[in-house]
This record gives structure tokens, sequence and C-alpha cells, in this order.
């Protein structure tokens, strides 16, 4: 059965400021069936490029990324913001629209040569996805796909990230 997703998204007008239409996946995430559905693709992605672990950054990217990782039978390494992880860590920081943020990973979280999916719930200016590319380089692991629900378009977030091959389900 085919699912537009489309249909799982809520469109949030002027937040988290004027003039930008926040997409949440909350109803997706709410639907057993968009929900499996959406995480199939990933996993049928995923099965393509024998992936050894996934990584994804806080909060939506564990949201993502932990059911295919369970489905697949691979590990996954959760990055977070900075101070968050309890050892030793590698970071990485990107631009937001006032500043910098630091995404960190756990040094031991992949081993050099293992084959890495990274994963997030949106692709927007890729400053994110590219920053947990980084530390996963940096810890030898290959990236071997990016995975999204949503794309915007309009952001050019895949420039930022074309020497990776990308999976998006849904664009705006
Ligand atoms: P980027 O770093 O590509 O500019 O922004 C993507 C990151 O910001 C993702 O981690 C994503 O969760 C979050 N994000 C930015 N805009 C939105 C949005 O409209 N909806 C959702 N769900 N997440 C967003």
């Amino acid at each position: 059965m085919e699912i537009d997703l489309h249909d799982y998204i809520a469109s949030i007008p002027d937040y988290p400021e004027k003039g930008v239409i926040f997409r949440d996946i909350s109803p997706l995430m709410a639907d057993g069936d968009a929900y499996k559905y959406a995480t199939d693709k990933i996993v049928d992605y995923a099965k393509d490029r024998n992936v050894d672990m996934i990584v994804g950054p806080e909060a939506r990217g564990f949201i993502v990324g932990c059911p295919v990782a369970y489905k697949l039978g691979v590990g996954f390494a959760p990055a977070r913001k900075k101070g968050k992880l309890p050892r030793e860590t590698v970071s990485a920081s990107y631009d937001l629209e006032y500043g910098t943020a630091v995404l960190q990973l756990q040094r031991d979280a992949i081993k050099p040569g293992q084959r890495v999916l990274v994963t997030d719930d949106l692709l927007a200016t890729g400053g994110t996805i590219d920053a947990t590319i980084r530390m996963v380089e940096e810890l030898g692991g290959i990236v071997v796909g990016t995975a999204f629900i949503i794309e915007l378009k309009d952001l050019h977030g895949r420039e930022k990230i074309k020497d990776y091959d990308i999976l998006t389900l849904i664009e705006y």
C-alpha cells in the first residue's frame, strides 16, 4: 500500500519565528502505518548499502534512525548537543541563523571502516547533517548514505552534502 507522507506532516506557520513554516513529523510518528511505511523505505535504502551502524543527531534523528537500526539488526549512535555525552567525544560545529552550535559523538561510537548511514527527520540547510558526517569521518567511518523524511528544497541542503548519497521521502 502506497502512503502519501505529506498527509502526515503538520505545517505550522510562523514557528519558531515569523515567516517560517515548521514541518512537524508528530502526526507521522503517531500513526503506526505511516511510521512503519517511512521506516521501511529507509530500511530498503540501507539494505542496498550494507550498513554497519546508524548515526543520527539529537533529537529527531533518533526517531528516524533507531527503528531502522532495530529492523536491520545494527547499532545506533546518537550525536548530541555539546555536554550531553559522558565520555570522550569528538565535536563539530555548524552555523545557526545567529551564532553556532556544537554536536558531539562519543569517540568509540564508530570503528574505523564501519559503513554508516546518517539519519535525520529533515534536511534544510544541511548544516546539522554535515556536522554529523564530519564527526563520523573523523572516527574513520564511511558514510554510505544519508536519509531524511523531509527535504526543504529552497534551503539547498542537498548542495552542502553533494558528495554523499541522499534519500528523502517527501519534499516541500
Ligand atoms: P539544517 O541543519 O539542515 O538547516 O536543519 C535541519 C535540522 O533542523 C534538523 O535536525 C531538523 O530536525 C531541524 N529542523 C529545521 N527546520 C525544521 C522543520 O521545519 N521541521 C522539523 N521537524 N525540523 C526542522
